[in-house]
């Protein structure tokens, strides 16, 4: 049981102006009525909008705002990190600014917390709520991957999530750069619950992804996470070399017993072949190359201009 009580809610925002306000009122008004100590860490990630005036607003009229706002848009993984540091709880939630998680988990997920002692409490997606066709199979085949590469099961998994004091130290301690949050905070370890929770409709303004962008996000997370692409690579090399081999016998046993045609053909597919999966390896290789220079370079994710 855990007898320091403060709970930091980190709500990551980009270009939410509309529902910013009505965010902040919810969840105030949850954590007041649970009797839960809190404050609110609304991370503006380089906004266009007028969010951060917003920002400033709530936060000069409760106490229990903070804001931080960055300098562009880095991305909603650097808010979330931007957040778990600057917060001062003893365990931390962090949940979207468009009321798509619902704040009412909140109380429930803290008590898992506080009485039951669990370091992380997942919500996960048992409803992902209205999408197309195409985008839940694709974040299907996305989980389905990185949950096979990872080891780690990550099926509905989503960044709503409650954590004690002690992981959120251990994130924010992180070297790396290029982090994908929904993984690590299960790759930490850690004792951890799930608890169910249904993806509710976007209240106002609109999803900040679009298709490219998710499958950016999706190529980035899996290569930052695992080198099973330069696996596979090799593992089609390897098969390459038997049927080359095999090819090979064919051909020489061919020659000999004198039925050896032009052997055009097989010469054009095995160039065909080896060039084709040269090409690809020398890819993921130069991708791995790029990730190395990123993380060299020691960039930091992101950069406050401002808080209050
Ligand atoms: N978000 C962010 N930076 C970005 C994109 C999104 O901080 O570059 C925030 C956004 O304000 C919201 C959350 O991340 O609170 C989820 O974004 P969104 O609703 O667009 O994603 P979806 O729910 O469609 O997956
Ligand atoms: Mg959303």
């Amino acid at each position: 049981m855990n007898t320091n009580n403060m709970l930091s809610v980190i709500i990551p925002s980009y270009n939410e102006e509309e529902i910013i306000r009505k965010t902040a009122s919810e969840v105030s008004r949850i954590l007041n009525k649970a009797d839960i100590e809190h404050e609110l860490i609304f991370v503006d990630d380089g906004s266009k909008d007028s969010t951060w005036a917003r920002i400033k607003e709530l936060a000069s009229d409760n106490p229990h705002i903070h804001g931080l706002h960055f300098s562009r848009n880095f991305g909603k993984e650097s808010a979330i990190f931007a957040g778990l540091k600057a917060a001062n709880g003893d365990c931390a939630v962090v949940i979207d600014c468009d009321l798509q998680h619902p704040p009412m988990k909140i109380p429930e997920m803290y008590l898992l917390w506080k009485e039951e002692g669990y370091e992380i409490v997942e919500a996960v997606k048992s409803d992902r709520g209205k999408e197309s066709k195409m985008h839940s199979w694709a974040a299907n085949c996305f989980y389905r991957i990185i949950s096979k590469v990872t080891h780690i099961d990550m099926s509905n998994t989503s960044d709503f999530k409650l954590m004690d004091r002690k992981v959120i130290t251990t994130l924010i301690n992180m070297p790396e750069n290029q982090t994908f949050f929904r993984a690590l905070s299960s790759w930490v370890g850690y004792k951890t619950t799930q608890i169910p929770f249904v993806v509710a409709e976007r209240e106002a303004g609109v999803s900040k992804w679009s298709t490219l962008s998710l499958v950016k996000y999706a190529l980035t997370n899996i290569t930052s996470f695992s080198s099973a692409p330069m696996q596979v690579v090799t593992l089609l090399g390897i098969i390459m070399l038997f049927v080359a081999i095999i090819l090979g016998c064919i051909a020489i046993y061919q020659k000999i017993s004198g039925i050896a045609l032009g052997g055009f053909t097989t010469v054009i597919l095995i160039i065909l072949f080896s060039s084709s999966i040269i090409m690809i390896s020398l890819g993921v290789i130069g991708y791995y190359i790029s990730k190395i220079y990123e993380e060299i370079k020691g960039r930091p994710k992101y950069i406050i201009s401002e808080q209050v």
